[in-house]
């Protein structure tokens, strides 16, 4: 078990395997990014490497995320690969959705179990807005593969910015009532690359709950959190609706997380800069002992929460560049 000095038992690893994207959502990255060189990345035996390390340390449970996860080559292969790491209970993915539908069914059969698809609105002109490159169809179409596939029960990401989408959040509630999915609300988060739109149109929990409550009614709390999420209904909907709060209310308490990025960074906190490199002393050969030392300390010292209180707005990454 890899407790940190507050007693949290940090067991749940994000593993970014690119920074690279097929869109550009203007809440995440410059639309003129550059990305990291192949080279630069953890390799697919490194992943697989790291993901033994992890799991001899109880890490038990893996997202796969971005960048966009079902842009890397092999990404089939190292689903299995991760998938099949003994002491790995749960293996999830965050994406955008778009080559779901070619991949998904090939997900699952390497042992993929769940997937959260991020969609901003139902409206195409906004989302090609938010997303600058993106085709809702594409997106809508995966979902449905998601769930064809048995990648269930099927969750949906959306991050809400003033002046794009928060009317949206009223169309994308309604799936709930017919769908026996989770529609989750992210407020906005501050990183490096676009801290204007971040801190200036950010919407916070409370607000939309609000709109869709002025459409609804009062929603039903379940009284259940789904990770980071407040978990409520729409009263008699077959689906749940998630509130993430992560800048209003932290949930910093309870973080159970340690995230890898692309590059083989141990980032123990999304939003705080400190950083541990991992790549580099595995390929200079350290021993199984010299890593699994350097990750226990990074565990051990895990910040107790976020900084954004005191104005402390993690500006050594973009989103995409740590692993949402
Ligand atoms: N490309 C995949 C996707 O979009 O789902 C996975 C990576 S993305 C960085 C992971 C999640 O972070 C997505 O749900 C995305 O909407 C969210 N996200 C991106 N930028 C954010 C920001 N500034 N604040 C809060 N959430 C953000
Ligand atoms: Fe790509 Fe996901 Fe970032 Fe959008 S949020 S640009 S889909 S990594």
């Amino acid at each position: 078990m890899a407790l940190d000095r507050f007693g949290r038992n940090i067991h749940y690893l994000r593993i970014s395997l690119t920074d690279h994207c097929n869109l550009r959502c203007i809440y995440c990255m410059p639309e003129d990014q550059t990305f990291r060189p192949n080279a630069d990345l953890l390799q697919d035996d490194e992943i697989l490497t790291l993901t033994r390390l992890f799991a001899s340390l109880g890490f038990d449970k893996i997202r796969l995320t971005g960048g966009e996860p079902t842009v890397r080559a092999n990404i089939v292969g190292i689903v299995r690969g991760i998938a099949s790491t003994p002491g790995i209970r749960s293996l999830s993915m965050t994406t955008n959705g778009i080559l779901l539908t070619r991949l998904a069914q090939p997900l699952k059969e390497a042992g993929l179990q769940r997937v959260n698809i991020s969609i901003d609105t139902l409206d195409n002109d906004k989302f090609r807005r938010l997303t600058r490159w993106g085709k809702l169809e594409d997106v809508w179409k995966g979902i449905l593969s998601a769930e064809q596939a048995g990648l269930t029960p099927v969750k949906l990401n959306a991050v809400v910015v003033k002046g794009y989408n928060e009317e949206d959040v009223i169309d994308l509630a309604a799936l709930t009532i017919d769908r026996p999915w989770q529609m989750r609300y992210i407020e906005m988060m501050p990183f490096a690359g676009v801290t204007d739109i971040q801190t200036q149109q950010i919407v916070t929990a409370a607000q939309i709950q609000q709109k869709i409550e002025s459409e609804f009614g009062p929603l039903e709390a379940t009284g259940k959190y789904d990770g980071e999420a407040r978990i409520y209904r729409i009263r008699g909907g077959k689906g749940e609706l998630g509130f993430i709060s992560s800048v209003t209310v932290p949930f910093c308490s309870a973080c159970t997380r340690a995230r890898l990025t692309a590059d083989g960074v141990l980032r123990m906190c999304l939003l705080r800069e400190k950083e541990i490199d991992l790549l580099t002393p595995m390929r200079n050969g350290a021993s199984t002992d010299d890593l699994r030392a350097l990750i226990l300390d990074g565990v051990w010292h895990k910040p107790w929460g976020h900084g954004l209180d005191e104005g402390l707005i993690p500006l050594n990454r973009a989103m995409n560049q740590i692993g949402g």
